[in-house]
Formats: structure tokens, sequence, C-alpha cells
């Protein structure tokens, strides 16, 4: 207990902070590419990417320049009520590479979500009233904690403390059309939700097959489908959005992690049919989409949708899936191998947690995706030694 505080505030090692994070006394000061280093000096390669946002690792120039180029413009932030250039050319980046519609950008992930669970509705209802409002999500989902995208997140420890939520919503097992089609109706729902690679439940890929029954089942119900790539998109699978590698289209795409190069920011991309039913006044938000984080998420998006940038994130995924193929036909611990591009998970017979712990000791940084699950999210540039040099630490530190 810290002395002074009362007694219900746990000493967490770490100063005034609100102690909702469990995280190791290590105190980073520094970063470049993929490494990180310590006050101390020691350096870690940094397998995290802080949870997928430092798509082009740490101290980038890309993002470094951007962020110098909007300071130059002396405009950081005009509020909504104004028009300015970084978020219109970024809505017209975003829209060309995505799908056709319009950008509503805002400043997080459940917040993106939240505004994609709004626009869905209000297109409901104009199709079918206050009845036509129900949430189709799946188990094993991750989307945010606020109340409605916690409302849609599959993980019972993270909701109940907080009910009741946000009402009308429906969970089905992924993969089981039959399932699906039991539970969505033209009269009650409004959207299907989805992420095309389940991030925190443990890195799993929707088969093309079941995302595109999503479609079919979405369309038939008048239903908007709702991709959440928040983890999956920009990049991430060697695709500029992981719903390309089965050709199926969203109504709506939501965006963040990366978006802004570390900067907060997420961006719902609101396709035509849902765009039409928006008006002036049904959504806003103070920040979003200000000078500075549009700039540099312009930056950003520009890089990562190279051709040539994308052909090497395969590539590298290509070098993992053969190095973890490796590691589970050599290990018992080694349950399943899941994932594509540089979004990757190993499912061990156990908590692998102490494995974490043992990998940060030799100096390679690791977060899990649920209790078993080993998550692998490198910076997108990440040259080959250090991916090998990263994937032998993660070999060396199996149980
Ligand atoms: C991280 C994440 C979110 C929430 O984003 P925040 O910025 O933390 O609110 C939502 N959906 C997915 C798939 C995520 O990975």
């Amino acid at each position: 207990m810290k002395e002074g505080r009362g007694p219900t505030v746990p000493d967490m090692g770490e100063s005034d902070l609100l102690p909702v994070y469990r995280r190791p006394s290590t105190l980073f000061v520094r970063g470049k590419g993929v490494t990180l280093e310590d006050e101390e000096g020691r350096r870690y390669l940094d397998f995290t990417s802080g949870i997928g946002v430092n798509a082009l690792g740490h101290g980038s120039l890309t993002v470094r320049r951007a962020i110098q180029n909007a300071l130059e413009s002396g405009l950081v932030h005009t509020s909504n009520l104004f028009r300015t250039a970084p978020a219109e050319r970024l809505a017209e980046l975003l829209v060309a590479h995505s799908i056709p519609g319009r950008a509503f950008f805002c400043n997080s992930g459940a917040e993106a979500v939240e505004g994609a669970l709004k626009f869905a509705r209000r297109r409901a209802r104009t199709i079918g009233g206050p009845e036509k409002h129900e949430i189709v999500a799946l188990r094993g989902s991750f989307h945010g904690r606020l109340f409605g995208s916690l409302a849609i997140t599959d993980r019972p420890a993270l909701r109940e403390p907080f009910e009741p939520l946000m009402p009308g919503v429906r969970f089905v097992e992924p993969e089981d059309g039959e399932g699906l089609e039991r539970v969505v109706t033209a009269r009650r729902t409004a959207a299907i939700v989805a992420e095309p690679v389940q991030g925190e439940g443990g890195i799993h890929p929707l088969s093309e097959g079941y995302l595109r029954h999503l479609r079919d089942v979405a369309h038939r119900a008048e239903a908007s489908l709702v991709f959440d790539e928040i983890q999956c998109g920009l990049g991430r699978t060697g695709r500029l959005f992981a719903f390309e590698h089965a050709g199926v289209e969203p109504d709506l795409l939501v965006l963040a992690k990366p978006l802004a190069g570390g900067l907060p920011m997420g961006a719902v991309i609101v396709g035509e049919k849902v765009a039409g039913a928006i008006q002036p006044g049904d959504h806003a938000t103070t920040f979003g989409g200000g000078p500075l984080v549009a700039t540099v998420a312009v930056a950003v998006v520009s890089e990562v949708a190279r051709p040539a940038f994308l052909e090497g994130v395969r590539r590298r995924g290509d070098r993992v899936r053969e190095h973890l193929e490796g590691l589970r036909a050599a290990s018992d611990a080694v349950r399943a191998i899941r994932g594509r591009g540089l979004i990757w998970g190993l499912e061990l017979d156990e908590p692998v947690a102490p494995l974490v712990e043992e990998a940060r000791r030799r100096g390679l940084l690791l977060v899990p995706a649920g209790a078993r699950t080993l998550r692998l999210l490198p910076p997108l540039q990440i040259e080959d030694a250090e991916l090998e040099r990263g994937l032998a630490i993660v070999a060396e530190s199996l149980p």
C-alpha cells in the first residue's frame, strides 16, 4: 500500500496512475524501429507494436515528418465547426482504397465502433422503424470498452462489473452459418458486426466462406455488415484491408490502432447506403479528424497502401508461418498456430503469461491474446534479421 493514500489503492509500483493496468516495472525512454530502450539502456525487440499501433515502428521518419509538416501550418485543431484540408484528403484516400462512401473521424477504436453502431441503427430505423435495432455479434469478439462496444464484446469478465450495457445484442458462434440465419431477421436486425481476424479473442481468422455468408445474410435482412478492422486492417494481414482476402465488402468499416502512427485516431468508413441515411446532427465529436492527426494519417495510409509495402508484409508473413509451423512440429507445448501477414497467434496448452515474462527477460516484448494464446504483432517493416531474432527468442522461451 502507498502511504497516505488510504487503504484501498494498491501500490502498482507506478506513481499516481489509476491501477487499471498490470504491467512490468520496466520504464521505457526511447524507441527506434522495432527496438525499445529502457532507462537502464537495455534494448528490447518490440513484437507488440503498441498493440498494433506502431505499424511503421518507433520513431518512424514518415510519422515524424508528417507531424512536423502539420505543425508548420499552425493548425492542430479547429473543431468540426469548420472545414480543414487534411481530414478531407484522408477521407478521399480511405474511401478510394476501401468501399464507396464517406468517412467519419473520431479518437479511438471503441469510439469508432460506437459510431458505426449508431450509423447502422440510423439506417435500420429508416427501413424498419424502432423494432429493427438488434446488433448481432460473434462469440470471441472484442470491440472495445465503452457501453455499446462492450455490449458487443464477448468477454464476460470485462462486462459483468458494469452491466447493464446496451440492450439489443445477440451473439452467434463464428463459422456457424445456420446459427447466424436463425438469429438474423429482416424485422429486428440492424447490423452484424465481425472482426475478419478476431484479435483479442486469440487471433482467429474467419474463413472466406463465412465472411461471404455474413455478407449474404446481412444483405437479405437489409442489415448493415460492419467489419471491425481496428487491429487487422491497414496492411496488417498483407492486404490494405483484411476483407480483401475474401473479396467481401462491408457496409461499415471501422479503423483505428495504426491509423495515425501512434496519435489517437479512429475512423468509420460509411458505405453509401448507410451514409444516405445520415443527417447533420446525427453524430459528432469535438476532436475527430483534426488537422494534426489527419495529416499524419494521410502519410501512414499512403505508405502502407503501396503495393510494394503490402508485398513485403506478405513475404515476411510467409517467413513467420514457416517458423511457427516448425515450432508447432517441434514442441508439444504448441497446440495451434493461426494468422496471416504479420498478425499471428500461438495457442499453448497452458497460460502464456510466464512465456511473455521469459521472453521479456530475453529482450523480446510480446502480448497475449486471451490466456493461452501468444500474439505476434511486429512492425510491418521489420527486417528479416530482427524477425528471425524475435522468433528465436519465442522458441527459446517456450515451456
Ligand atoms: C483495440 C481494439 C478495439 C478498441 O480500440 P480502443 O482504441 O482501445 O478503444 C476495438 N476493436 C478491435 C478489433 C481492437 O483490436
